[in-house]
Order: structure tokens, then C-alpha cells, then sequence
């Protein structure tokens, strides 16, 4: 029995980032009594902020992509359901192509890609120029296009979606950090914080790149290390560029990176360092627009002469399998896990926030059911995605 003189919640969740708030907003929508405690002032400010917002149903398991697939739909659809322009663009996706590794290696996950339903395929050199004529030709063999996948603005998305959750009834208390976490006879009683002490039968694990040290206060370890990736913005230039590039061939010092236009202009772009840099140091380095910009150059070189604004660093929630991780917890009853989203967590947010809803109120679906192992818990964490 949780404790009658403490405020009362059904679902405590931790973390008002890229998952939290998705959650928050399926569980009130759904009459379930929920509050969402954050460290920082306001939604969106540990790792979601931080995400370029790209969006893309285009990976290489059956869970991410019908996740995605399904935020695609909620992204897409929110500013005539709800008014708010969260700058959703679809402008696709493309994954090039410059040597035969890669387009091997992209030709094979089409087959699992059109199994799962998505809307991807192979353009070769001539049909992929006419999609982004601004490409380097020199050694382009072709590369995918997934016409679907999008961007949106992470800020802009997730303040629409706390909006909303707040008006269906969630709470939100900012600026109050979650400490302990209580359980009696292995079963969730609810949390303590800084600033209080909270009853529930549920605690949601939202807490990004925190996960772990979350996992923790209850005993339980499971791998979500942070992984520091650097991002920047240019100035606005007139409209050249519709889908998101992604390169994926390694080079010393860096593993892929992507690059799109936003909305107002802008190029937005981000490179994976390799070897991973662990860990929340946000300071910029002197070693990503040097390195970054090079490659960027080498396979658009229209991009040569555009000016950088800004740059930003911030922390992927990283695993060892770049899978996520969610479900409950076998040893904690009332323990339920949606961390580890690597790069994607605003991508995944929607389409997860809804799963996270039938899991708390037992209505899942057989889909539900069929995606759920990919992402255990308790799987080995042995495989690897290869789109990550
Ligand atoms: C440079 C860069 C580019 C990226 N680009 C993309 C992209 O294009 N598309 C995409 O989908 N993803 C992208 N990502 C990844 C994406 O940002 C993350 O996967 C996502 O934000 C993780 O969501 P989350 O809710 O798990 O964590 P967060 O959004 O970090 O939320 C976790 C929250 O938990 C709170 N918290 C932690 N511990 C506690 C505690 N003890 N008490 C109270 N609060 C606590 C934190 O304050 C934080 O607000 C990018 C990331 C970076 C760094």
C-alpha cells in the first residue's frame, strides 16, 4: 500500500525530455493521474534540445520502424489537429552511396525495409541527382530515398506536446531532481526528490543519458552511457536541398554524418567522432567544424562558401547495440524502462509515448507484442543496428 498522506500519482515519470513528454501526453489523454519531474527549468532541456530533428521510419529492425513510423504519422499531422506549426517538413531522406560497401550494404537492408512496409529504394547516379542535383557526382554510384521521413523542430515539437499533456491534465514539476526511488516487497511506492516525497505504482525511466544512474536507485543495471555528438547551424540561404543526406562511410576521426535544410533555410548538420567521446562535457571542440565541414564539402561542394552561425554539443543516451531499451522490469514491479534511444529519441518520442500508454494500462497490440523483444530489457545486447 503506497503511503495515503503523500501526493498521489499513478504514473510517475522521470525526465521531461523527448520520451517523458510523449508519455505524459498519452497517459492524461487517457485519464491516467501523471506527474512528470525534471532536474531542469523547463521541457526539452537535457538532450532533446540538442537533436537536429530529423525524423526517419528508415532503420534496420521491425521495432524502430514501426515506432517511427508512427511519430511520422503524429508529426505530421499535429498542426491541423492542434494548431501548433512544430516545422514539420517532408523532405525524405537519403543515405549515398560512393562505394560498393555501401551500396551492397544498402541494398540488402531494402529487402527487411520493404518487408516492414517502408516506403524506401534505391535510386541509382542519374535518378538520385534528379532528387538532389547538388550531390558530387564524382564516384556517386546512387544511394536510397525514403520520400516519407521528415524533420521538425525538437523545441517546438515538444513544447506542443507538453502543452497539450498539460491541458489534458499532466503535472510538470521543473527545477526538482529525483533522488531516491521507493519499493517495498519488490513493488514500486513511489519517489522521493529534493523537494518532496511522491506516491505511485509506476515510475517511467525517461531519464535520457541519467539512465543509468536511475536504474540504480532501484537496483537494477542495464548499459545507457552518454556518447557526445557536436552539431551546427549555417546562416539561411534560398531553398536547395529537400531530403536529410547521410553518409555513412567511416573516416579517421569520425563514423557518419548528416545534413539537411531546414524550413527557414538553414543547414543543420551533426557528425558521429569515432571513437565515441563518453560522456555530458557540452563544450564545443576545436576538431568538429574542420572535420565535419571537409566532408560535407567533398560530397556537396555548392556547400563550400555558406557561413556557420553556431555550434552545440550534446549527448546521445547511447547502448552498446544502438537499440532502445523498453519494458518493464522483471525484479521491480511497477518499474517501466523507455531509455537508451541513442540518436533517435526525438524520432522515436510520439510513436513511443503511445506504446508506453498500453503498457501502463495493459491494452497492447499484437504489434505491440511482435516489437517488444527488439527492444527487452532483457535481450543480450550482442547485435547491432546497422543504421544507427
Ligand atoms: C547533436 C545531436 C543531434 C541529434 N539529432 C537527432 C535527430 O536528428 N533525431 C533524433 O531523433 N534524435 C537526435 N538526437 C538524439 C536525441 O536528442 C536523443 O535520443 C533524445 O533527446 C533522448 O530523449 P530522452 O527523453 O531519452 O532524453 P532527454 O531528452 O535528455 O530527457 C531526459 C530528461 O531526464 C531528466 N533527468 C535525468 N535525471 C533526472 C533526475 N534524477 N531527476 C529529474 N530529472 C532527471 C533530464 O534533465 C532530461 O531533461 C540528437 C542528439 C544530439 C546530441
Amino acid at each position: 500500500m503506497s503511503n495515503p498522506l503523500l501526493p498521489h500519482y499513478d504514473v510517475i515519470i522521470i525526465g521531461a525530455g523527448s520520451v517523458g513528454v510523449p508519455a505524459a501526453l498519452n497517459l492524461a489523454r487517457n485519464r491516467v493521474k501523471t506527474l512528470v519531474i525534471d532536474q531542469y527549468p523547463s521541457v526539452g532541456q537535457g538532450s532533446n534540445k540538442r537533436a537536429i530533428g530529423g525524423i526517419r521510419a528508415t532503420h534496420s529492425d521491425p521495432a524502430k520502424i514501426s515506432l517511427s513510423q508512427r511519430s511520422i504519422d503524429i508529426f505530421s499531422t499535429w498542426k491541423d489537429l492542434y494548431g501548433d506549426d512544430i516545422e514539420w517538413v517532408q523532405g525524405g531522406y537519403c543515405f549515398v552511396a560512393y562505394t560498393d560497401k555501401e551500396e551492397n550494404s544498402f541494398k540488402n537492408l531494402l529487402v527487411s525495409q520493404h518487408k516492414f512496409g517502408l516506403n524506401i529504394n534505391w535510386l541509382d547516379k542519374k535518378e538520385l541527382l534528379q532528387v538532389v542535383p547538388d550531390l558530387n557526382p564524382d564516384g556517386l554510384l546512387g544511394g536510397t530515398f525514403s520520400p516519407e521521413d521528415g524533420n521538425a523542430s525538437p523545441l517546438l515539437a515538444l513544447h506542443a506536446f507538453y502543452q497539450r499533456a498539460v491541458k489534458d491534465g499532466a503535472e510538470f514539476h521543473f527545477q526538482e531532481q529525483v533522488k531516491e526511488i521507493k519499493t517495498a516487497a519488490g513493488k514500486i511506492q513511489g519517489v522521493s526528490t529534493d523537494q518532496g516525497d511522491y506516491s505511485a505504482e509506476v515510475v517511467i525511466n525517461a531519464a535520457g543519458g541519467w539512465a543509468e544512474e536511475i536504474d540504480e536507485l532501484v537496483g537494477i543495471k542495464l548499459p545507457v552511457r552518454p556518447d557526445s555528438h557536436e552539431a551546427a547551424i549555417t546562416e539561411p540561404v534560398q531553398r536547395f536541398l529537400n531530403p536529410m543526406i547521410v553518409d555513412v562511410r567511416p573516416e579517421p576521426g569520425s563514423a557518419n554524418y548528416y545534413f539537411y535544410q531546414h524550413t527557414t533555410g538553414q543547414i543543420i548538420f551533426c557528425i558521429t567522432p569515432s571513437p565515441s567521446i563518453w560522456g555530458f562535457d557540452t563544450r564545443e571542440t576545436s576538431k568538429f567544424l574542420p572535420m565535419v565541414s571537409k566532408r560535407m564539402i567533398e560530397v556537396m561542394p555548392r556547400l563550400k562558401n555558406i557561413r556557420v552561425r553556431r555550434t552545440w554539443r550534446g549527448a546521445y543516451p547511447m547502448t552498446p547495440d544502438g537499440f532502445p531499451i523498453i519494458g518493464w522490469s522483471k525484479s521491480v514491479d511497477g518499474y517501466l524502462l523507455a531509455t537508451g534511444m541513442c540518436g533517435q529519441g526525438f524520432m522515436l518520442g510520439p510513436g513511443l509515448g503511445e506504446l508506453l500508454e498500453r503498457l501502463v494500462c495493459d491494452h497492447l497490440t499484437e504489434k505491440d507484442k511482435e516489437i517488444l523483444p527488439y527492444v527487452s530489457p532483457y535481450r543480450e545486447f550482442a547485435g547491432q543496428e546497422q543504421l544507427k
